[in-house]
């Protein structure tokens, strides 16, 4: 009874106050302070982007990959080096199924902890390996947070750091109910939605998808990849 009590206060108290502050932190505060990332894209359009961290899995990438198709629907897999070296048919069926792949370092640890060394040795050790599938143009640090000898380190690749504003705290909680609402909740034109992959939470978010992807088509909303997303709102109305 008690353990019951307990879940229910963390999904329909704790984490909607959670999401709250980090909605007002992410969109007010984020982009004020840090100016080099992207949050939200300006967009007149009803376009959304999706970005999925953490892979490639050899469990849940597929799932989630089955989902994108079934939605006809593309997305960025923030991908971690060291695993995209273990599973490169991953990465060919995420390249060939039109998605993009982009740099969330080697190892994906705290990347803002990471020594000159090794920061450099992690971005680029992800760098060369994505690089043999696509041109790389975006990068998102472990944990999100980054600091000045980052914005230093990426400039040499001309990559675009993108944190997103749409969280639906897929590390916290696996209900995907709770994941579709927030999500259809906070969406707007340009959007970013920040899920992850590998074990657990792969496939939760497989199953987030399948169920927000649809509603949030019926919303209006076209949800794609970055790049397609920055086409879609350069585009004049
Ligand atoms: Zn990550």
């Amino acid at each position: 009874m008690r353990r019951k009590f307990l879940i229910f206060a963390l999904i329909f108290l704790v984490i909607p106050v959670l999401a709250i502050v980090s909605v007002v932190t992410i969109r007010i505060t984020g982009p004020k302070l840090f100016s080099n990332a992207t949050f939200i894209v300006p967009c007149e359009h009803n376009a959304v982007g999706l970005t999925i961290d953490d892979g490639p899995d050899p469990i849940s990438t597929p799932r989630i990959l089955d989902v994108l198709s079934d939605n006809n629907v593309t997305a960025t897999f923030f991908i971690v080096g060291m695993r995209a070296e273990q599973h490169p048919e991953l990465l060919e069926r995420i390249t060939h199924e039109g998605h993009e792949l982009a740099n969330h370092t080697y190892t994906e640890t705290v990347t803002i902890a990471l020594n000159e060394v090794e920061l450099k040795d992690s971005i680029n050790k992800t760098h060369v390996v994505l690089s043999e599938y696509q041109n790389i143009k975006w990068f998102r640090p472990g944990t999100a947070f980054y600091n000045s000898d980052i914005v230093e380190e990426i400039k040499s690749y001309e990559y675009q750091i993108v944190i997103g504003d749409i969280y639906p705290f897929d590390n916290f909680t696996s209900s995907s109910q709770f994941h579709s609402w927030y999500i259809k909740k906070l969406v707007q034109p340009g959007s970013i939605i920040i899920m992850h992959d590998a074990r657990e939470r792969g496939l939760a978010t497989a199953e987030t998808l399948a169920r927000v992807l649809p509603q949030l088509k019926s919303m209006g909303f076209n949800v794609s990849s970055l790049g397609k997303l920055h086409s879609a709102c350069t585009m004049k109305r």
